[in-house]
């Protein structure tokens, strides 16, 4: 017999074992390991639920009755065996359904089996079946399988979707009556190989091009032949490979598309199909060839990690390198280390739109080994990636956050680039911090994690000086350029004109720079027009009023909008309170900026960046491709262009207001706000020309604000780790964030204050009670989103197993009963 330990996708802890139905043993019996990986229908109480196989063993002696598998998804597994301690290791530590767990980690629109048709295989039998039941209606679903001989897929899905006819189906099955054809091998997606063309052996590049068409016989070919060659010649110059797809080919010269067949024949070209990568617009990657030299810093980095892959033990390096020190260079020859040790690569980046530089780079270097995972993708090409990554035809996996999951077997090395970015935790469901993932992942895997950022995590950077990670840095640029210079404006002392956010100075650089045809970058994180609307008579705010919060004016829409739930109210309102019409703005966020600058330079193109205009993701490549391009003058925009972009042309950012985080209540707005100044000021000056840096404060002696014009990231780090050590938040212990949210304030209010004293005496009865720490119950930051009330218990913890326990019981106790939903969030990123 062939037992399967299963995780089911029910909410429920543990694993469960099933049975290997008798008439599928014969074909496991060798192999049961195969079956790892793949996923099965299994009954669960009166329900029938997926499940995914986590071990297959053959034994004997089974002493316990075990229920059968219905039956098996997948033809080939979905996961290696060896990331199941993964999942366990985050059901445990994140307190949620090892099920779930694998739900989460796998692509989502898996469409395997899917399509299913009945089909008629012996009338007769049908018949006899039919004629035994006591009453048919006319279109009973078996009498139609006769007449029709075979349902289409939709018709079979619905009688396989009730449980009764579905037994009635695999009954019929049995009896021979009917089969059931699988539809697998169903239209893929079109896979992203393309036609290329390389020049044949004889006109290799040894010789010169001369040289090489005097010998060849070049000259006999017609006019248009030579372009072509001439064309695939220039055209491959720096590819790898030196091939040229057909696309390009036949974009610059039409006429090419029937030569390259009569030149194929000549021998003078090859043909073949590749994988070509293109940006979501369809433009090739770029190619970025590899640097002449490395920097000495780049040198020291890339071989400490090499030694470190050498090694083949468990180890994180923290990579902290300033904004354009050369990170990616050292990353790439980390992972051709790994590559050539025949081991395999995963890449975090956080934010997959902004790292189509980081693709670039990749594909350049790797070619066809690079995959890619990312949102934007089509469920059937995820799934394809899926595929290939699983088989070891790609080597390198570059993703975000989810991209930790890939299938890369032997997987010898993960990067996590700007490792310090809150994006890498998930923000619901299974709140998974992607980052960690990969440390645990590493371990599992005896391999090596590298994590890279110019302002590491506070708790990263705590973890090198502690000796729990490895700490290389990079101090310096490449090419020695400086980190830009820094100048602060009091926005207290020092205002603005009236009804204008910008200081004059700061104006007057904006214009300068335009005058001097560079680029800006003008960081506002807030988006919309204004923060709020108020009313002159009476002073009220206008609030959603379906949550705690203000409502933010978007001009650009004639909107009042609520960034929680998207409620809309028209731009001109009536004060709730008082029924005035006197309403004004107040509070600025991107447009208004944005407007101002128009006014200011009428002649010079704008562009905006934030979540609104980055919500068509097209639209917002093709802004950041015209950025790049230097179609665009000067940018506004929230941190999502603060992140890891490289525009050589930008010399001057600005802050338009730099403590709008330091206000948050959480224990990291400092770290938070160190790290947004740093990373946009990282954008200015990365090319020839020097950059130069404005921020607008109201804080201007604020300590994070002080050692970001600084560049102090050390002094940063030590100073929040001296006032963390003394208040006990992590890294010195660690929190978990226990929400309660209901639509009745006084029941949320009820079970939160139920729980927390329930924590509190479950601590007292402990030996090791003032490890654990029980704040709360409060009203969560934001009270109210989308209706629900919302209050929260914070656990704090020195003991990271006490913590566990606590948070393990707390579950089983409270989560299934009651009609509030209670979120448990291990390492909250978010607040509020
Ligand atoms: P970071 O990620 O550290 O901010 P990047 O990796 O983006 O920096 O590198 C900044 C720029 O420097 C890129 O354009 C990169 O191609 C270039 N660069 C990196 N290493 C070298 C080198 N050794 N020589 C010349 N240019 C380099
Ligand atoms: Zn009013
Ligand atoms: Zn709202």
């Amino acid at each position: 017999m062939i037992t399967l330990e299963t995780a089911v996708a029910a909410p429920v802890s543990d694993t469960y074992t099933y049975l290997l139905p008798q008439s599928l043993e014969v074909t496991y019996r060798e192999k049961p390991g195969c079956l790892i990986g793949r996923r099965v229908f299994v009954p669960f109480g009166s329900r029938r639920i997926t499940g995914y196989i986590f071990a297959a063993r053959r034994e004997c002696d089974i002493q316990i009755e075990l229920k059968e598998i219905i039956e098996i998804l997948d033809d080939i597994p979905l996961f290696h065996p060896s990331i199941i301690p993964v999942f366990r290791w985050i059901a445990h530590y994140y307190h949620y359904p090892i099920g779930a767990v694998v739900k989460t980690a796998l692509p989502s629109g898996l469409t395997v089996n899917q399509r299913k048709n009945i089909c008629l295989k012996d009338e007769k039998i049908l018949q006899t079946v039919l004629d035994e039941l006591q009453q048919t209606a006319e279109d009973h679903w078996m009498v139609r399988v006769l007449e029709k001989k075979m349902l289409s897929a939709k018709e079979t899905k619905a009688i396989w979707d009730r449980p009764a006819d579905r037994r009635t189906v695999l009954a019929l099955v049995k009896k021979g009556a009917i089969t059931v054809r699988d539809g697998k091998g169903t239209a893929r997606v079109a896979r992203k190989h393309e036609p290329c063309y390389r020049l044949a052996a004889p006109y290799g590049r040894e010789v010169s091009a001369t040289e090489r068409d005097d010998e060849c016989g070049l000259k006999e070919l017609t006019k248009g032949e030579q372009k072509t060659v001439a064309l695939i010649r220039s055209l491959a110059e720096g590819c790898p490979e030196a091939t040229v797809s057909r696309r390009e080919l036949l974009k610059h010269y039409p006429y090419a598309a029937r030569l390259v067949h009569r030149l194929i024949g000549k021998n003078v070209i090859e043909a073949e199909y590749k994988r070509i990568y293109r940006t979501p617009d369809g433009e090739l990657l770029p190619f970025l060839p590899k640097p002449d030299r490395l920097t000495d810093e780049q040198y020291q980095a890339i071989h400490h990690i090499h030694l470190g892959i050498e090694e083949e033990q468990f180890k994180v390096i923290l990579l902290q390198g300033v904004t354009g020190s050369g990170k990616t260079e050292v990353y790439l020859e980390a992972a051709a280390k790994a590559l050539n040790d025949g081991t395999g690569v995963i890449v975090l980046v956080p934010e997959i739109a902004l790292a189509t530089q980081i693709e670039a780079h990749f594909v350049s270097r790797f070619g066809d080994t690079v995959a890619l995972l990312h949102s934007g993708l089509k469920p059937g090409e995820r799934y394809d990636e899926w595929s290939r990554i699983y088989d070891g035809d790609a080597r390198v996996v570059i993703g975000a956050r989810s991209a930790i999951f890939a299938p890369v077997e032997k997987l010898g090395l993960i990067i996590v680039d700007e490792e310090h970015d809150s994006s890498f935790k998930q923000e619901d469901k299974l709140r998974y911090n992607s980052r960690d993932i990969a440390v645990i992942r590493a371990r599992e895997e005896q391999s090596i994690a590298v994590l890279g950022s110019a302002t590491p995590a506070v708790a990263s950077y705590h973890n090198a000086k502690t000796k729990k990670f490895d700490l290389l840095e990079m101090k310096n640029r490449v090419s020695g350029k400086k980190l830009p210079k820094v100048t602060l404006i009091d926005l207290k002392k020092d205002k603005p004109p009236p009804g204008k956010v910008l200081h004059p100075d700061f104006a007057q650089a904006i214009k300068d720079t335009f005058n001097r045809q560079e680029q800006s970058i003008l960081l506002i994180n807030r988006r919309g027009f204004s923060a709020s609307v108020i009313c002159r008579d009476c002073g009220s705010l206008v609030e959603c009023s379906h949550c705690k919060v203000t409502m933010n004016l978007h001009k650009g829409k004639k909107q009042l909008l609520c960034h929680y739930c998207g409620y809309r109210l028209p731009e001109k309102i009536l004060c709730n309170s008082c029924g005035s019409g006197n309403m004004v703005p107040i509070g600025f966020g991107t447009e208004r900026v944005e407007q101002e600058v128009k006014e200011m330079i009428p002649e010079a193109i704008v562009a905006r960046v934030d979540s609104d205009s980055a919500a068509d993701r097209q639209l917002f490549l093709e802004t950041l491709q015209n950025i790049r391009r230097r179609a665009v003058d000067i940018v506004v925009g929230t941190q999502i262009i603060a992140k890891g972009l490289h525009f050589p042309d930008v010399t001057l950012v600005g802050v338009v207001w730099a403590d709008g985080g330091l206000a948050f209540p959480d224990y990291r707005a400092a770290e938070k706000t160190y790290q947004l100044i740093a990373q946009v000021t990282g954008r200015a000056g990365r090319g020839e020309r020097d950059g130069r840096v404005i921020i607008q404060t109201m804080q201007p002696h604020h300590y994070a604000i002080g050692y970001a014009a600084n560049h102090s990231y050390e002094k940063l780090a030590e100073r929040e780790l001296d006032i963390r050590k003394r208040a006990g938040f992590p890294p010195f212990s660690r929190l978990v964030s226990i929400r309660v949210e209901g639509e009745q304030e006084s029941d949320v209010r009820k079970k939160a204050t139920e729980i927390s004293s329930w924590a509190r005496t479950w601590c007292l009865k402990r030996p090791a009670a003032a490890l654990t720490e029980v704040l709360g119950p409060a009203p969560a930051p934001i009270e109210k989103i989308r209706d629900r009330y919302r209050w929260q218990i914070l656990i704090k913890g020195k003991n990271i197993q006490e913590l566990h326990e606590l948070v393990g019981q707390l579950a089983l106790s409270f989560r299934k009963n009651g009609s509030e939903k209670i979120i448990i969030d291990v390492d909250p990123e978010s607040m509020l």
